[in-house]
């Protein structure tokens, strides 16, 4: 009985690594996409500068520009390189107890600037008793900030009358904290909305469609989940849970 139970364990273990492998495939070879758009783009600046340099009067502006967009590409690059670290990164958390309220706020503060820059509303309806769980407060914070960075993002081109954003956190009946971020955007467009949470799976120019997959993943390292409803007006709604228990 007990070889059967550990050869069991043992599969699933392999079944395990198998699909690790699988994301880390899958992440190498968009990484390598990814980058190459902005080596590209450096390399061709590279060229321009240098012939620039040959040029009889030396256009000192338009070197000044070329140079400029280069430095802005190599930072892209090391921008997604920085993601996909954060992304990989996200799957060990370091639960300490912290309060879930709290954290929601934290995150707005955050993102302060972009809320007044999107002459944005914010609506916070925040259950008045403190939500108490052992988590990793950072890895929270970032999926707060990426739900609450997507809702921004959702209602930058909304007439000003429908840019509000709401947030609600909340008990179910089994106990477990339920946490809500809602905008009133355009929703999920219907091309990306089966393949939502995993990722590069992005419909933003600058996009990198790790944002929900991180999500997602640090959700789940906390025994909850995350799923996606329309509203009824039109606009989307992100929610996920955490465990009732404190361990
Ligand atoms: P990114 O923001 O880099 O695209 P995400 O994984 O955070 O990556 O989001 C993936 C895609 O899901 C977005 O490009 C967008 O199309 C869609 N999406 C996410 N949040 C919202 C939202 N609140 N409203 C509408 N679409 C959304």
């Amino acid at each position: 009985q007990k070889r059967v139970q550990s050869l069991k364990r043992q599969h699933q273990d392999m079944l395990h690594k198998n699909e690790r492998l699988a994301t880390l495939a899958e992440i190498a070879s968009s990484l390598a996409h990814e980058i190459n758009q902005p080596l590209m783009a450096i390399a061709s600046y590279n060229d321009a500068c240098l012939r620039m340099l040959d040029a009889p009067t030396l256009p000192r502006d338009d070197l000044a520009t070329a140079l400029r967009r280069c430095r802005e590409q190599a930072l892209r690059a090391g921008n997604i390189i920085g993601r996909v670290r954060e992304f990989i990164r996200s799957k060990r958390p370091s639960p300490v107890v912290c309060e879930v309220n709290t954290l929601i706020r934290e995150a707005i503060e955050l993102l302060e600037t972009q809320i007044a820059d999107g002459a944005i509303t914010l609506r916070l309806a925040l259950l008045a008793e403190p939500l108490s769980i052992r988590a990793d407060p950072t890895l929270l914070v970032q999926v707060m900030v990426n739900l609450l960075q997507n809702a921004i993002d959702a209602m930058a081109t909304c007439p000003l009358a429908r840019r509000t954003l709401s947030v609600f956190s909340a008990r179910s009946d089994d106990g477990a904290i339920v946490v809500t971020v809602a905008d009133q955007g355009g929703g999920v467009a219907a091309t990306i909305a089966d393949q939502l949470f995993s990722p590069f799976q992005t419909t933003k120019a600058q996009g990198l469609g790790l944002g929900l997959s991180i999500c997602r993943s640090v959700v789940e390292a906390h025994g909850g989940w995350i799923w996606y409803s329309a509203n009824a007006d039109g606009g989307s709604s992100f929610h996920f849970t955490l465990p009732a228990q404190v361990e």
